[in-house]
Parts: C-alpha cells; structure tokens; sequence
C-alpha cells in the first residue's frame, strides 16, 4: 500500500509494501524464480494479462515489486523498473528509445561506463551521438537536431561535481520533441527531483545511496506509465537486466535510512568542504552548497540540499593526492561512493583512466584532483584523518 500524502520519509519506510498472509512486519524475500498457477485457465488468463499476477522473475516479483512501488512514491514517478546494476538501468534507458539514423546528444562530464555507452556503443549501432560541455545551455541548441531523440546527463557530475541546468535542458528538448534521461546518483533523490524539473527518465546506480552501505549492486529506471509501456517493457522482459529479489530486499531496507543517512553525511561533507577550503595544501574546493561553486545560481534554483560528495584539487599533483591517500586511516582509497565507509578516489587514475589526457583536461580532472565521498564516521574524526595527512604534504 502507498499513501499519496505520505512524505518521503514516510513512504520511505511504508511505500509499496505488501503482505503475505503471515502478515509480516518488515518485506518478505521471496527468493523465487517462477509461479505455480491452479489451473491451465489460470495459466492462460496470467499470460492473456486478464489475471494481474506473476509470471516469472525476470519480468517481476513481488520483492522487487516493492522496491519498484517504494522508489516510484519517492520519485513521484508513475513507473519503474528495477535493475541489476546502475549500468544496466542506464543502458536499458538509453537503448529502449532509439534506433539506427537516430541522434543522442550527453553532457560530456559522465560517468565512465556510461560514457562509453554514448560514445562507444550507439554508434555500432548507427545511432549517431555528440558529447558536449553540458553546462552551457547554448551547447545543448547548438547540438540538437531534428532527428535528436535522447539528451542525457548527470548532475551533478563525476567527480567536478558541475551542475546542469535540468529544466532548461527539457524545454530545448520539448521544443523537437526529444526524451531527457538524467543519471541522479550525485544528487541522490533526497535533493533532487528531475521529473519535477521537465526531465522524462531518471535513472539511479540504486548501489550507492539507496543501498548505502556498500552491499549489493542495483538500479532503477523510473518515467511515466506511457514510456516505459511502449519503450522499456519489452526491452526489459526480453534483454534481461532484471534485479535479484535478494538485493531488492536490501534495497528496501536501504531505502527505510536514506534521508537520515544522507542528511547526515551531507551535513558532515558540507563541513569538510569548508574545512578543505582553509588548508594551504588545497587549491580549489568543488563543492555544491558552497557560495563559490561555479553554477551556485543553477544549485539554488534546482537543488534542494549539497552533496555526500566534494572534490577538492591538491597543489601537489599527483604525488600530493598518493601521499594524501596513502597516509589517510579512517578514510579508505576506493573508487566506490555513497557508502556508510568514507571513501577517497583519484579520478586520473583510477575511474577516468581511460580518457584521453585531452578529455581529462576538459572535465577539469588533473592529477591533483581527488574524490571524497564522506561516510557516516563522526565528522571529527574524519577532520582528525584528513589534517594530520595533509600536515605531512
Ligand atoms: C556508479 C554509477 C553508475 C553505475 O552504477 P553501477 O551500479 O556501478 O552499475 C552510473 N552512473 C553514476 C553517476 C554512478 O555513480
């Protein structure tokens, strides 16, 4: 069952929940692959779509169901569907809609594998694809065509952390009757809504904040009831990407903390930020919510929080950002995010290793540049960590 006058953290803990006839408490895991019917009429009518219940789990499941149902009250979105990874909810979204002769035009600043998809994979395809600097409105009019049929980005962006103008990219995208997918991740869905925004997908790596404490992989695909009827349905049933009923299970009870999770390291990274920006061994501090963040004006007007996230760029170089790593304790080198764990990343070499120096270069990653992803330690201690390492360059 799912109020609509529930608040987010209300629907939360209560949004899409169903009960077996044992009435348990918190969601049952049925770990199942398929269904029994009673009978072949049963049968029939199940597939004739006369009779509303399951077929088989990679089309649905009532564990998964209820992950769908919950981040649908959440999203404010109509429908979903879950995935096995962020990746093949971003893939499914992207693919689903185009065909060969079409063209996608994405905010250059993605995440890797997601860039790979628009730069790599489309165009074996024949779907023609141009990448540009997202953060100028201007670039994405230059950009569309007639034949455009997808814009796609991610805001705030890995790991600069730009910001784009979601709602002025949906109104260049409803004048040619274009899609916006936007990849939510950075902003989390505590702190932004594309949908309201004019976007018409919203996609989530469901790994990071909704699972939160670095468990299981996930995502999640919401839109209108119409798209994904005509575009993802088939798409999803017959390619596959589908979400374990284990890992919606863990995804439910992610969701049951992801406001008190996320405000709380929000509020710890908005406090390191301001803290990283005082150090002498710190050049530049990226960080929305801060008064000099580049796009500060787009933040105010389509955010509604900062992020569990900063980037902050180190004199140094790149011998600066290893030392930092490596003499750090409590904050641990990964290149995972949105974890319980604070985590640090140096996007050159590890996520973005891939890019040419020049792609590099335009996304402002240099070999200064470090990822901090803050986790729910104690603030102090992570204040501790990080100043006696930066002490030592
Ligand atoms: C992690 C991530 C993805 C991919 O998600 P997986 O669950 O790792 O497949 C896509 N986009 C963004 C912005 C991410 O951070």
């Amino acid at each position: 069952m799912t109020k609509t006058t529930w608040r987010p953290a209300t629907a939360l803990v209560h949004g899409g929940t169903t009960r077996s006839q044992h009435g348990e408490t918190a969601e049952a895991m049925y770990l199942t692959q398929g269904y029994v019917y009673d009978t072949a009429e049963a049968a029939e009518a199940r597939f004739k779509g006369e009779d509303e219940g399951f077929i088989y789990s990679r089309y649905a499941n009532p564990t998964v169901d209820m992950f769908e149902k919950r981040m649908c009250a959440l999203e404010g979105a109509e429908d979903a569907r879950a995935t096995a990874t962020g990746m093949a909810a971003v893939s499914a979204a992207l693919m689903c809609q185009v065909k060969a002769g079409d063209h996608v035009v994405a905010a250059r600043a993605l995440f890797g594998s997601c860039r790979w998809v628009v730069e790599k994979l489309m165009p074996q395809y024949g779907i023609e694809t141009t990448l540009i600097d997202g953060t100028d409105l201007a670039n994405w009019e230059k950009a569309i065509r007639p034949e455009t049929k997808v814009l796609f980005l991610e805001s705030p962006t890995n790991p600069t952390l730009e910001v784009i103008d979601i709602a002025g990219v949906a109104a260049l995208a409803n004048s040619i009757g274009a899609r916006v997918v936007v990849d939510n991740v950075f902003a989390t869905p505590m702190f932004q809504k594309p949908l309201e925004l004019g976007a018409h997908i919203v996609v989530y790596s469901a790994t990071k904040h909704i699972d939160g404490q670095g468990r299981c992989l996930g995502g999640v695909v919401l839109s209108d009831k119409k798209w994904i009827d005509e575009h993802l349905h088939d798409y999803f049933r017959h390619t596959g990407p589908s979400m374990s009923p284990f890992n919606a299970w863990t995804m439910l009870k992610g969701l049951e903390t992801l406001p008190l999770r996320v405000r709380q390291q929000t509020e710890s990274a908005s406090r390191l930020a301001d803290h990283l920006a005082g150090k002498k061994a710190v050049s530049r501090v990226l960080y929305p919510g801060r008064p000099d963040h580049p796009q500060a004006d787009i933040i105010a007007k389509q955010m509604t929080g900062g992020s569990t996230l900063i980037c902050f760029e180190l004199d140094g170089g790149k011998a600066a950002a290893f030392k930092l790593q490596n003499t750090l304790e409590t904050i641990k080198i990964s290149n995972n995010l949105g974890d319980a764990k604070s985590l640090i990343t140096h996007p050159a070499t590890t996520t973005h290793k891939n890019l040419a120096e020049e792609a590099r270069q335009e996304l402002g990653i240099s070999g200064g540049t470090v990822r901090l992803s803050v986790g729910l330690e104690d603030v102090e201690d992570l204040i501790d960590d990080l100043d006696r390492a930066l002490s030592g360059l």
